[in-house]
């Protein structure tokens, strides 16, 4: 059972899916235009949200990135076209899943459980505390970190980067997210970058031309992984 908010401005498509849904228990609110559903998400919590790409006020690309603007609830675009590149386009953009006008009740159904059990498996699942690769330890609620014991002496920042680098070991994160998620800048200048990383590697005892755990791949990015011989992740 969820609270479901239906955006659609369709009176015959409504009542059908107000009916729906609510015959599966879920409980429904639904408005006809995209700005009413703007004012809905501020002030209720919605499970999942039903968008119809066509609406009468804003064009269904904008009502999703306003949305988005405000909430991460779940959404669900209802779409008139079948149209891969427009779905696909809308996915990257922050929708969760999609339905093909006219879809049956099982095919929302269908759609509507994975989203919901999607959304259930991120909330319960716990922040990690503690991000171990080889003998690097990030403890991220007391932001300490340790290699084989000994105490990394990080400034904020470092720790930020290998605490980011750490979360996702072995994988090449480019450096304009490393900018954007550690920096929190949409822009900047790879010296940047450099400069923190050389910082953290001495911190961590090694050199770009004999690197341990953090790798650059020039023109590419960055990634931490242990050392060869460590204990597998
Ligand atoms: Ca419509």
């Amino acid at each position: 059972m969820a609270s479901v908010l239906v955006v659609e401005d369709d009176q015959f498509v409504r009542s059908a899916l107000i009916r729906h849904l609510t015959d599966a228990a879920h409980t429904v609110r639904s408005v006809g235009t995209a700005l009413e559903a703007l004012r809905e998400v501020a002030h209720h919590g919605f499970d999942v949200v039903i968008l119809d790409l066509g609406l009468p006020d804003l064009d269904g690309a904008e009502a999703l990135k306003m949305l988005r603007g405000i909430t991460d609830v779940p959404v669900i675009v209802a779409t008139a076209r079948d149209d891969e590149s427009e779905t696909v386009r809308l996915l990257n953009d922050g929708a969760d899943d999609y339905l093909v006008k006219p879809f049956s009740v099982e095919h929302l159904q269908a759609r509507l459980g994975a989203v919901l059990r999607r959304a259930h498996g991120r909330a319960a699942a716990p922040p990690p505390r503690e991000l171990r690769v080889g003998g690097l330890a990030v403890d991220l609620r007391r932001r300490r970190a340790q290699l084989d014991g000994r105490e990394l002496d990080l400034t904020r920042r470092e720790f930020d980067l290998l605490a980011f680098l750490a979360g996702q070991p072995g994988v090449v994160v480019p450096r304009r997210e490393l900018l954007s998620e550690v920096w929190r800048q949409s822009y900047g200048d790879d010296q940047t970058i450099d400069v923190h990383l050389s910082w953290l590697r001495r911190k961590l005892g090694e050199t770009a031309a004999n690197p341990r755990y953090l790798h650059t791949l020039r023109g590419v990015g960055v990634k931490l992984e242990p050392p060869p011989g460590s204990p597998p992740l």
